[in-house]
């Protein structure tokens, strides 16, 4: 489909082919002929910045190499073995600001080694050829360790346990594998249920046994996890959304954007999801231009993106603004919601303007109103405190609402590590929530041989 949207143009919705065009992948993967190309291009620089500026340290020159020698199956075990969520990487990695930043090509006014796309080429290439599973397990070591939470950070951690020969069963509160890959990224960047297939090629290595719809804090208690088994792994994100505490929020209407996106992900026709005319979005990341660009290609007619502050503060990357622009989405900044309006549903939407005096947000006294039958939420997620009590003996210790780990990855519990999106390490991003799962399995596997 490409950046841009199909809008309608006489006001009439859009017909089932255009919004399924809409959703369809928004950059389709490389043909070998534009690989290649796109694989000469790389300098093969020894001391490579872009390894370095990859979370998860794939040694991309190599994997460009193999690809521009034809050799895929060599270059997806290069990438696979830092990254076995390379495909999903590929996809959703904001690499103007990682990898693709570093590129010295950058440095001659050129345009940076395309990364993710030739990543996606020779992951994609090889799941859809027949080879076996790329790792094979290590001998048995009889341990079993429970990982909690089946996103990236967890199917990362369960994958590389199996490969260290450990057995794992992988608990999740939802019914699929997967976190956010399967219910949070936004479609079109996750077309044809890759997040699905990835898993069930992770899964292939063996020796994890999903345990699916069960809550950690309801159906298994971390006390119970640490006498059933060697160790645990945490990695159960940050499931709770914030409120914007304003009256009026709870109307018919007004929504988290991360259960509208869920319902996209999860819907089987997109047609027949409600999608309002006149959609406001709140929030400044990366999850309010996903909803808006979305509430956009599924057809509502006006979208706006509403942010408290300027575009310098707004935390979605500068790739993402473009794209909501290009979507025909209406950015509007220094606005702080103030009152929702509306008779049992949603109307409108007051807001208060704002300025920076001496880094304080004030208002400004002005005030604007839009009209909107559909309002998202996209103001930040946090941690379900209710996942890991605190009050009870088996606490764990929290820092900044999020679980506190040492520098080998372990809670304040001897035994529980923890990783991904709930620990206060690192940025949440997919890529970031991979290393912190592999990291966690090779600390795991440390503590286990008594190694520290
Ligand atoms: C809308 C949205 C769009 C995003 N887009 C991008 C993007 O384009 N690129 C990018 O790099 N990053 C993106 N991110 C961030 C990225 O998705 C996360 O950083 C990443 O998924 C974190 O992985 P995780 O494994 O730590 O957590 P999650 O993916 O959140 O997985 C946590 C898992 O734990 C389970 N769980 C939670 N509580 C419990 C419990 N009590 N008991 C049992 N299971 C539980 C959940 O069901 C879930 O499966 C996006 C995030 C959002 C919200
Ligand atoms: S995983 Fe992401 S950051 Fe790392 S090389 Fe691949 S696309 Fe770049």
């Amino acid at each position: 489909m490409g950046d841009r949207a199909i809008v309608s143009k006489s006001g009439s919705a859009l017909s089932t082919e255009e919004i399924n065009a809409n959703f369809s992948d928004l950059h389709p993967c490389l043909t070998p002929i534009q690989a290649r190309e796109a694989s000469n291009h790389c300098l093969y620089c020894y001391d490579a910045p872009c390894i370095t500026a990859c979370p998860t340290g794939i040694d991309i020159p190599t994997f460009i190499r193999q690809i521009s020698t034809e050799n895929i199956k060599g270059a997806a075990h290069t990438i696979l073995s830092e990254n076995i969520m390379g495909g999903t990487c590929a996809r959703a990695c904001p690499t103007e600001i990682l990898c693709e930043q570093a590129c010295v090509r950058n440095k001659s006014d050129e345009k940076p080694v395309e990364i993710g796309n030739l990543q996606r080429f020779a992951v994609d290439g090889f799941m859809a050829s027949n080879h076996d599973h790329p790792f094979k397990r290590a001998a048995s070591t009889g341990k079993t360790i429970a990982v909690v939470g089946a996103g990236p950070a967890g199917l990362s951690c369960a994958h590389r346990l199996s490969v260290l020969g450990h057995d794992v069963d992988i608990y999740d509160a939802e019914a699929k594998l997967g976190g956010l890959n399967e219910y949070g990224l936004a479609a079109y960047k996750m077309a044809d249920n890759f997040a699905a297939r990835e898993a069930d090629f992770i899964m292939g290595i063996g020796g994890i046994t999903p345990k699916l719809g069960m809550r950690l804090g309801k159906d298994i208690s971390i006390s119970k996890l640490q006498e059933k088994y060697d160790a645990v792994f945490l990695g159960i994100g940050l499931t709770s959304t914030r409120t914007l505490g304003i009256s009026g929020e709870q109307l018919d209407g007004v929504k988290d954007a991360i259960s509208f996106i869920k319902d996209i992900r999860q819907s089987d026709n997109l047609s027949k999801l409600k999608i309002g005319d006149d959609v406001v979005v709140i929030g400044g990341g990366n999850t309010a231009i996903d909803a808006a660009v979305q509430a956009k290609r599924l057809g509502a007619k006006n979208v706006s993106l509403v942010y408290r502050r300027g575009p310098e503060q707004m935390t979605a990357t500068t790739w993402e603004q473009d794209l909501a622009a290009n979507n025909h989405v209406n950015i509007y900044h220094w606005l702080s919601p103030a009152e929702i309006t509306g008779k049992g549903k949603v109307e409108a939407i007051q807001f208060n303007r704002t300025k920076t005096k001496k880094g304080k947000m004030l208002n400004t006294g002005e005030s604007i109103k839009i009209k909107c039958d559909q309002l998202f939420k996209a103001i930040g997620q946090t941690m379900s405190t209710s996942a890991v009590d605190t009050s009870t003996t088996d606490g764990i210790e929290l820092t900044s609402g999020k679980i506190k780990t040492d520098n080998t990855m372990q809670t304040s519990l001897a035994g529980v590590f923890a990783g991904g999106d709930c620990s206060g390490v690192g940025e949440d991003l997919t890529v970031e929530a991979v290393e912190q799962g592999k990291q966690a399995a090779i600390a795991i596997d440390n503590h286990l041989k008594g190694e520290g």
